[in-house]
């Protein structure tokens, strides 16, 4: 059993403490807001089973243009954004290929395809399965062929994964949901993924649920760490604290902290937007609308929409370019009705260019460990690399640990 500090109270860094904490440490997670209050609370709240390829970069020609060109909404971005990001956008595009991709994904899917059980036990312990539907996430395509594609996609993940799905012919999905105003060509419904409605309230009730097993919570700039003897320090509202060993679980802000430790993180930053609608109408079931590039979820606030990536520098102001873009085609499928008033939020998905989360030991830095870089699908995996870190710090082994160690990726 030994003192561990761990960095960042995001859905990463609570599950984190949790699964430390169930293992007997004695485990502070500091954070300079609230826990739940960033990336973890504006995501579109899916524990996503169904992702069991993490995101690479589109490397077609067709795709690549349509970005560029901002035919797309998936992406948007601006120049100065690019440019911060080249080092690491030429090694993801690079880890894309077809091979890079499937190296990854027989790591992912170990992740993701476990992530709905690593929940379960959290969610009934800190009494929040008001806040679960478990009804599956839908991708919903409007053309002909963008449904064949995904359907193909869909069996695709059945086989290799077991990844389970149906394939719903536009019609017939529509009587399943009759908030729909017009038909699409079809829907593929992935019917293991969970939704939450409201992200930042779980994070937040996982957090209470650390401090209640005896848990405690600082509010500390992790920029203050330091060595301290054989272990680290930082500083918090309640004074210094100590401990052998510290976690980073600082998300999208891991890359520029570990700068002061000599350590080059190359990162991509894919800033998200959401806004909430008061709709007459809710959809049973959260989707992607593919042509549109936006994720519909049922939340306490509302109707949630978000937004695709946009490749800006992390301090550039907020242009919510891709959601207006979205609203009146959206509002066609399913009346949207008024948006809520409320301050512009954005967060990022921390992504690497390995595709990975970055879990285990940091070279050269006895007793830092790192568990960042969960890129789409952080909020999924928060409870699954939050137990597989306990088990790296315990001394574990095998091909996922190395895969996803940051000895591997910063190799
Ligand atoms: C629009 C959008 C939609 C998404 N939808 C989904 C989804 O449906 N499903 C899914 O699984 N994932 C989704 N994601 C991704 C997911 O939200 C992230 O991967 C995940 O929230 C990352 O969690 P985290 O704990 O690593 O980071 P965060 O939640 O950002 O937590 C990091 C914490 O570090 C703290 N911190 C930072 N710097 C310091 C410092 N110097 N000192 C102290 N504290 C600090 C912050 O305050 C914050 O609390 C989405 C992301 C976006 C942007």
């Amino acid at each position: 059993m030994s003192e561990i500090l761990v960095l960042g109270a995001g859905m990463v860094g609570v599950s984190t403490a949790l699964a430390l904490q169930a293992r007997g440490h004695e485990v502070t997670l500091a954070d300079r807001r609230e826990p739940g209050r960033e990336t973890s609370y504006g995501n579109a709240g899916i524990i996503q089973v169904e992702a069991a390829e993490p995101y690479a970069i589109p490397r077609d020609l067709k795709t690549l243009l349509s970005f560029g060109l901002g035919r797309s909404n998936d992406v948007s971005y601006s120049l100065s954004g690019i440019r911060s990001m080249v080092p690491a956008l030429m090694r993801y595009f690079a880890n894309s290929s077809p091979k890079g991709h499937a190296k990854a994904a027989e790591s992912y899917s170990q992740l993701t395809g476990r992530a709905s059980e690593d929940h379960q036990p959290l969610i009934l312990a800190s009494g929040s399965d008001n806040l679960i539907t478990r009804e599956g996430l839908v991708i919903l395509l409007r053309g002909a062929q963008a449904f064949d594609e995904a359907a193909a996609e869909a069996e695709r993940f059945k086989a290799a994964y077991g990844v389970q799905s149906r394939i719903v012919a536009g019609e017939d999905w529509r009587r399943e949901e009759p908030a729909l105003r017009l038909t699409p060509a079809g829907a593929v419904h992935y019917t293991d993924s969970w939704s939450v409605s409201d992200p930042g309230a779980l994070t937040q009730a996982y957090a209470k649920l650390f401090e209640t097993r005896g848990g405690r919570i600082v509010t500390g700039d992790a920029d203050t760490l330091a060595r301290s003897g054989e272990g680290w320090q930082i500083a918090t509202s309640e004074g210094p604290v100590s401990a052998e060993q510290a976690v980073i679980c600082l998300g999208p802000w891991s890359g520029v902290f570990l700068r002061r430790f000599g350590v080059k993180v190359p990162m991509v930053l894919k800033r998200g937007y959401h806004a909430h609608y008061d709709a007459p109408m809710r959809p049973r079931r959260p989707f992607l609308d593919a042509a549109n590039g936006v994720v519909l979820s049922n939340m306490r606030l509302g109707m949630r929409m978000t937004s695709g990536a946009q490749l800006v520098p992390q301090d550039a102001a907020a242009d919510p370019r891709q959601l207006r873009r979205a609203e009146a085609a959206v509002d066609a499928l399913i009346e949207l009705g008024p948006r809520l008033e409320e301050p512009q939020w954005y967060g990022s998905r921390p992504c690497l260019p390995g595709m990975l989360p970055m879990l285990g030991a940091l070279p050269g830095q006895p007793g830092l460990w790192t568990n960042f870089g969960h890129g789409h699908q952080g909020f999924t995996l928060g409870p699954t690399t939050g137990t597989l870190l306990a088990e790296a710090m315990e001394g574990a082994h095998s091909p996922l640990l190395d895969a996803l160690s940051p000895a591997t990726q910063l190799a």
